[in-house]
């Protein structure tokens, strides 16, 4: 027998069964969104590697080792985008949206790609859910967006979970805290793990994303402490916003986010299901990020949710997502085959999801499929109810039967299954 071939490690399909929760998902998506004045953007799953270096930072876990990058035909090194913030500033410069009010605001849904280490939850082509705002400095803006977010998990009937907010500052207060924790870290050198003593020398923001380390964590010196007067008022603004919208906060002054290009307000949706904290949604302020790689001076803030773990936190089982055949044709019989096969296409034409029996099999064998489909009616021909002028439509839920005349049978069955 011939070998199958399998997906790559860590790479999932998302079966029938799953999509139709996917479906909501993004419908739900695409509704809240666009009723805050949001408009969806497509980009490309791959652009030049240039682009996420120079946007995420050449010293981020991410840049370093997560990404797929490879040599195309031509010689141009290309990667797969591990995240969607950059691909989506790089469309905007290039096709000269940064000063059209309409795309100002955008959302797009897609698949990311990191080379992680897979797990149950982490997957290396994961999918996001991603929003971007340009052109709008805050605070109010930006509890805003939060405030979106948390409509969008209430729409998805997501409880308990609350934003966990921070402000990272400008690259002037941070300079400062930069060189604190540096000397902090220098100070407990012996103790850090490898990976902290590395970013030490490259990214010292990084340690508070440790795992290894969360007992020096606790510790060392906080953001807080050194934000400049404009920060410090900016970041009461938008708790002041946030209380206004009656969005309950905590401020949690050790995030820090994975990427470089964030300044100001960053935030996590955080969820308490199960007893455990877990983020489903991260975002900030990357007011120079568009700068960086070559427009004007516009200041954004986005977030994106991994699109796997908030279908775990959707507690409506996933069945109830799928969609089920409102009717199935049953036959017994070379016509009533016939008749069956032209009946059920023309009522799919009619947007009436039919499906209709191919095999030799018997009354009861097709009655225990279509049960077993949760099929709401059944339309049973046999060669005999033809000859008669009268077939049987059996509604399921109901247990109840009905005759109807052959004569203007599509319309009749339409109008049941409508009804
Ligand atoms: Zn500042
Ligand atoms: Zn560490």
């Amino acid at each position: 027998m011939t070998r199958i071939i399998e997906g790559l490690i860590g790479i999932h399909d998302i079966l029938p069964g799953k999509t139709g929760q996917w479906h909501f998902i993004e419908s739900t998506a695409r509704k809240v969104f666009e009723s805050f004045g949001y408009s969806e953007i497509r980009t490309p799953i791959i652009e030049r590697t240039e682009l996420f270096a120079r946007s995420i930072g050449e010293s981020t876990d991410i840049v370093e080792k997560e990404m797929y990058t490879f040599t195309d035909k031509g010689g141009r090194s290309c990667t797969l985008r591990p995240e969607a913030t950059a691909g989506i500033v790089r469309a905007i410069l290039e096709h000269h949206l940064d000063s059209s009010e309409h795309t100002s605001r955008l959302y797009c849904f897609g698949p990311m790609f990191r080379y992680e280490r897979p797990s149950k939850e982490r997957y290396r082509q994961f999918y996001q859910i991603d929003v971007e705002c340009f052109g709008n400095p805050g605070p109010a803006v930006d509890a805003e967006i939060i405030f979106m977010a948390m409509h969008f998990f209430k729409e998805l009937e997501i409880r308990n979970c609350s934003p966990h907010i921070n402000s990272l500052g400008c690259p002037e207060c941070r300079t400062a805290f930069r060189e604190s924790l540096s000397k902090y870290m220098s100070g407990v050198r012996e103790r850090l793990c490898p990976d902290c003593r590395r970013r030490l020398e490259t990214n010292p923001l990084r340690f508070f994303d440790c795992k290894n380390c969360t007992d020096l964590t606790r510790q060392a010196p906080l953001i807080s402490e050194f934000l400049c007067a404009h920060c410090k008022e900016h970041f009461e603004g938008v708790r002041k916003y946030l209380e206004m919208l009656q969005i309950p906060y905590v401020v949690n002054p050790r995030i820090v986010r994975g990427l470089d290009y964030y300044t100001r307000t960053i935030f996590e949706i955080v969820s308490e299901r199960l007893g455990t904290q877990k983020a489903i949604l991260g975002g900030g302020r990357y007011d120079g990020l568009v700068a960086q790689l070559g427009g004007k001076d516009i200041p954004g803030i986005g977030f994106a949710i991994g699109t796997e773990r908030l279908s775990y936190m959707i507690e409506r089982p996933e069945e109830r997502f799928e969609s089920k055949p409102r009717i199935f044709v049953a036959s017994l019989g070379d016509e009533a085959g016939k008749l069956g096969f032209k009946l059920a296409n023309d009522l799919r034409t009619r947007g009436i999801q039919a499906v209709v029996n191919y095999n030799r099999a018997s009354l009861k064998s097709q009655m225990r499929r279509a049960h077993k489909m949760d099929a709401r009616y059944v339309l049973i021909l046999g060669d005999n109810e033809i000859r008669s002028g009268e077939v049987v439509l059996r509604d399921m839920q109901r247990q109840s039967e009905e005759k109807i005349p052959l004569k203007g049978i599509l319309d009749a069955v339409i109008m049941q299954c409508r009804s």
